[in-house]
This record gives C-alpha cells, structure tokens and sequence, in this order.
C-alpha cells in the first residue's frame, strides 16, 4: 500500500480533545444518537465532511493580512480573476459566498421555463435542491458501474452516454435545460470522470444545441485521477489538464471549500459569453453582493486565490489521494467492505454488508457510524436509507439501494496516525457487528430529517 508522505511540515497545531469513553456514551445519548448534534470537541477525529474543513497554508494566511476590504474593485478580486483565467482558461469570474451561492445565480438564467430538465451524472443534494427551487427537473445519468460497489473501475463517475443521449431524444432537445458534469461526483463516492467522457457529453451538448457546464468542486481531484489512470495523460500537467477539462464547457459553479482548499467561499466562472456574464452580474448583487465580492470578505477572495494554485500541486494531490486510498486499503485488508476503488475526499463503508441483521428502516449505517464513534471518538456520515427519507406521497420509508457510512478526509487536517485510529476502531467494531441494534425515531422531523432527528436504540 502506497504511503505518499505529507508534503508540508506542521508550524501551527490545534489541540485534539480526548474524550474518555463514558463521556462519548453521555453526548451520543444527549445528541439523540444523531452524529450531527454532537459538539466538535466532543470528537476526536473529525470526518463528517471535507467541506470547508481543510488547513490553509502559511501562504494562505499570510493572504489574509493583505485583505482589501473595498466595496467595489477590491485588489484580491483582481488577484483570483487573474488565478480563474491562468488556471481554466476563463474570462469572467464571480466570487460567491459558497458552491450553492454560484448555482442560485446561475440556474434560474438557464431553466427558461418550468419542468426543463437539468441532465448531471449525479447532481448534489443544494444543486438538486436549486435546480427545483428555479422550476428545473433534476435527473441522473451516472453510468450503473458507480452502483457496483466491489469491481475496479477507473472511472465510476461518468455519465451513460446512450441513456443520456435516449433521454435527450425522448424529452427534446427544448426540454432541457442545461447539463452540469460533476467533477469529482460526489453523490457517487467521489468517483472521478473521465476526459474522454467529458468531452463526449460536451459534443452532445453541441450535437442537440445543450448548454454544458461543469460543477467544479472537486475538479483537481478529478484531473489527478485523469493524469494517472486516463490513457494519454500520464505526461501532461495537472494544470494541462485542467484547462483541456474546461474547455469542453462553457461555465462552472464551484464550492471553493473543498479543492481550494479555503474555510469559506465559491466561484462561478464563465468562459467567453459576456451576455451569460451580465445577465448573472446582475442576479448576483442582490443575492450575494457586488460583483467584486459577492458574500467574501477581501480576504477571504485572497486565501482563495492562492488556494487554487495550491490545491492544484501534483505532491499536494497525490498525499491528498493516496491518504484517503491508504485507509481504504487498511480497511478492505481487514475484509471490511468498502466501495472501491476509492474516491478522491472519502471512503465510503458498506455498511449493509456489516450489519445484515438491521433492516434499512433501523439504519444500519447509522448505528455503525455511531459504535465507531463510542469505540474511538471518530465521527463519519450515514449516506442510506436514514438520509433518504420517506416517500413524500405515501410516507413510508425509502430504501436506500446502498446503506454506506462515509469517512470524508478534510484536506491537510489528520494525519496517517490518524488514519491507522479510523481504522483501527472500525476493525474492532466489525467483530462485534452482530451485537449492534438498529435505531428507531423518538423525534423525526418532515424535511432534511437526517440532520435534526433525535433516535433510540431499538429494544
Ligand atoms: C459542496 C458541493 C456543492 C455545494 O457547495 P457549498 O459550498 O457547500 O454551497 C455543490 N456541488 C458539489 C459536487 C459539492 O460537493
């Protein structure tokens, strides 16, 4: 197993709370059995998400001193203007406040008129939830390899080309709205897309006259999976790369808190098309601000600018992936299932194959994501029937097609030691697997319950 060495030495450290067994039993019954009302410190090793999560550099920090807090024409928008069109090749830049900030701007502009589809492999759930709130229709094309969660792929996130091309047919060209490439799909375990799949759906688009555009999260994790598994790539630049990826489409959104690397922020780039920029100039001031700041502080816009270049070293990102493939490893040579191979910012646990006893309506991710954090203070994410809720017509629950618990690595945070813990607790929690009870509701909220739900462990 490839142990890639962090690239960076450490100047700055913030103290991890070790939280003693008898108070993790205490919170966890406190926070409902429900991960997400857990408080921060009472974790010891974090892994809820890769969202905003990352450690700036000094670089970055030092950035923020030299914040321009003008209202209008701030020096550190220039800064990551300049950054937006050295890195993808592209002529306008809107900073937002975060990824969704970029797609309320955008999203309405494209969806002309109510019940227009929006085509993405996978969309992700604010993306979705934008897509609807602007009258579009959110359908999937991800290819079925992305569902299969045991067989070696190299590129699990690509779209079904012949299903999306039926689909077009089928709906009319008219009826959609735009297509939105997910780059890496997080929805799908952050398995990444290929070039040569990329640019099939962006000659789609041209073939039905479709708007392509990218949702560009985890793009440098994407163009590191291009450059080492993609035929072709092995010689080019991840920067090479990224330019050739954008250049297939004509606009991206993207959450800068994942690739960039940065606490806070987003971007809504667009290529050449100045009428596409000013119609979005014009939505962006009322809802996240003057176009040179759009929700971010000056210096926000500068860590962000220097973010970028860092989030596209090729030693950054081949730590950055091969930590994530190294607690992958560890647990599958445990025989813990896993999807694989893994993603670029998680892993994702099978957890119906732990727990076979726990029907989906007892969560069976849930109740492993907690043993996990009882047996080492490590708090993951259920992605399963618990986050899918019920039917809206009928109210009965959903099933899941996978019950997965994910251990998402934020960016420059843990390191290998800390992985070895992950691991190692879920290695202990696997063997006694077959005692863990499933979960039942006390308190269960209508909408986005997974978040705010109170549970109980079934007698
Ligand atoms: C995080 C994310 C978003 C939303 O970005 P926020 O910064 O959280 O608003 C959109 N798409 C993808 C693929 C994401 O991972």
């Amino acid at each position: 197993m490839r142990r890639v060495p962090e690239p960076f030495k450490i100047k700055m450290v913030e103290p991890l709370k070790v939280v003693s067994r008898e108070e993790r039993e205490e919170a966890l019954k406190r926070a409902g059995y429900n991960l997400f009302a857990l408080r921060a410190d009472e974790v010891y090793i974090d892994l809820l998400t890769d969202s905003g999560t990352g450690a700036m550099s000094d670089n970055q920090w030092a950035g923020l001193m030299l914040g321009d807090e003008a209202y209008s024409g701030s020096r550190n928008f220039y800064n990551l203007a300049k950054a937006v069109k050295d890195i993808f090749g592209y002529e306008y830049t809107i900073p937002t406040h975060q990824g969704r900030g970029a797609e309320q701007v955008l999203f309405p502009i494209l969806i002309k008129k109510p019940g227009q589809y929006v085509i993405s492999n996978m969309h992700f759930d604010t993306t979705k939830a934008h897509v609807e709130i602007s009258g579009g229709r959110a359908v999937n094309m991800v290819h079925e390899k992305a569902f299969d969660t045991t067989t070696y792929d190299p590129f699990k996130g690509d779209f079904d080309l012949e299903k999306t091309e039926a689909f077009i047919k089928e709906q009319g060209a008219e009826n959609i709205a735009f297509i939105l490439i997910t780059i890496t799909c997080n929805s799908a375990g952050g398995q990444p897309v290929s070039m040569a799949n990329i640019k099939a759906v962006s000659e789609l688009g041209k073939k039905y006259g479709i708007r392509v555009f990218i949702d560009a999260a985890r793009y440098a994790e994407n163009a590191y999976f291009i450059k080492t598994r993609e035929e072709g790539y092995a010689d080019k630049s991840i920067k090479e790369i990224i330019k050739e990826m954008f250049s297939y489409a004509e606009g991206f959104t993207m959450s800068a808190k994942k690739d960039a690397i940065v606490n806070i922020g987003g971007i809504l780039g667009i290529k050449e098309d100045k009428d596409l920029y000013t119609q979005a100039s014009s939505r962006t001031v009322p809802m996240e601000g003057f176009v040179t700041y759009g929700g971010l502080a000056g210096r926000d816009m500068e860590a962000l600018a220097r973010g970028l270049y860092e989030g596209i070293d090729f030693n950054y990102l081949d730590y950055r992936i091969n930590q994530v493939a190294y607690l992958g490893e560890r647990l599958r040579e445990a025989g813990i299932p896993i999807q694989y191979p893994t993603g670029g910012h998680a892993v994702f646990v099978d957890a119906k194959k732990i727990c076979p006893h726990i029907p989906f309506h007892q969560f069976p991710a849930q109740a492993l994501g907690n043993e996990l954090y009882l047996e080492s203070g490590v708090r993951g994410v259920e992605v399963g029937s618990f986050l899918l809720g019920r039917d809206p017509e009928t109210g009965e629950p959903l099933e899941s097609p996978l019950e997965l618990l994910r251990l998402t690595i934020p960016r420059r945070v843990y390191t290998y030691d800390h992985m070895d813990v992950v691991a190692e607790g879920l290695i202990a929690v696997k063997e006694r697997a077959h005692t863990l009870k499933g979960l039942e509701f006390t308190y269960e909220p209508k909408i986005l319950r997974h978040f705010t739900a109170r549970l109980k462990p079934v007698e």
